[in-house]
């Protein structure tokens, strides 16, 4: 991130009137403290005991949650999440209105399986206020997937609703028998970037899929919300396998839904 994008973000929170100059100085500096102070408990670590770099990134992301760009969790790791939150602030302040990304559904695309429609996963799924928190399970794979956006931490733990959990885990372990460990990492597929998260839909106001835990996210930077075909590097051949795996487990990639969000899997069709 650079300093001005940080500079803009304290400047719409109001905690910041000097210039957007990418010099942060001793003002910025007491900007972002004061961002620290207000949002403590938001914050997963201590913002004056890490690098500077951490720090900036923590006070974006707690700047973008506090205008509701949803950045995620305050950790000080730059994700997918802070990535789209601040491009959604950027698009904001330069265009004056928020960015609606189309999701048009592809015509030649029809899944098999029984899979909810995105109409009507808040009935099925339920609602991700009142409803979802309690219906999340976590999968524990027998292997680690690397965590995207810090690639030497990893897990095997990953948080979806319940009703499409078991689909999750046996695409995925279909997933790592068909390339192994190796080829999985060399083409980037155990890069996990995401689940279950209680936000709003990029680039629209309605419940990210993510929100009803039927959503995961994998290698986001190369496989952007905006990027069709063939640009995404999930269309290519290589990708195949396991964009068919995902989807005979219902896991269906949002490249063949909608033509974008090549990291994007979920399971409910448009
Ligand atoms: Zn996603």
């Amino acid at each position: 991130m650079e300093d001005r994008h940080l500079q803009m973000l304290l400047a719409a929170t109001g905690d910041y009137a000097g210039g957007i100059d990418g010099a942060f100085g001793p003002r910025s500096n007491a900007a972002m403290l004061a961002v620290e102070l207000r949002h403590a408990d938001q914050y997963t670590f201590d913002p004056t005991s890490t690098t500077d770099h951490r720090r900036q990134t923590a006070c974006a992301q707690a700047c973008l949650n506090q205008l509701n760009y949803a950045a995620g969790i305050v950790d000080g790791w730059f994700g997918v999440n802070t990535t789209e939150a601040l491009n959604s602030f950027l698009f904001k302040i330069t265009n004056g209105r928020e960015e609606v990304i189309e999701r048009n559904p592809l015509a030649d695309f029809s899944p098999s399986g029984d899979i909810p429609r995105q109409r009507d996963v808040a009935n099925i799924y339920g609602d991700p206020n009142t409803q979802i928190p309690g219906r999340l399970t976590t999968i524990q794979l027998p292997f680690k997937l690397r965590i995207d956006h810090n690639l030497r931490q990893s897990t095997n733990k990953i948080r979806v609703h319940r009703d499409c959990a078991q689909q999750l885990e046996a695409a995925l372990i279909a997933v790592r028998a068909h390339y192994g460990a190796e080829k999985m990492n060399h083409l980037g597929i155990d890069r996990y970037a995401g689940a279950y998260n209680k936000r709003r839909m990029r680039g629209g106001t309605k419940w990210s899929m993510h929100a009803y835990g039927c959503a995961i996210d994998f290698y986001a930077a190369p496989n952007g919300l905006r990027v069709k075909c063939p640009q995404a590097l999930f269309c290519g051949a290589k990708y195949k396998p396991f964009l068919d795996i995902m989807q005979e487990h219902e896991w269906l990639p949002a490249i063949r839904l909608w033509g974008k969000d090549a990291m994007h899997f979920q399971r409910a069709r448009l």
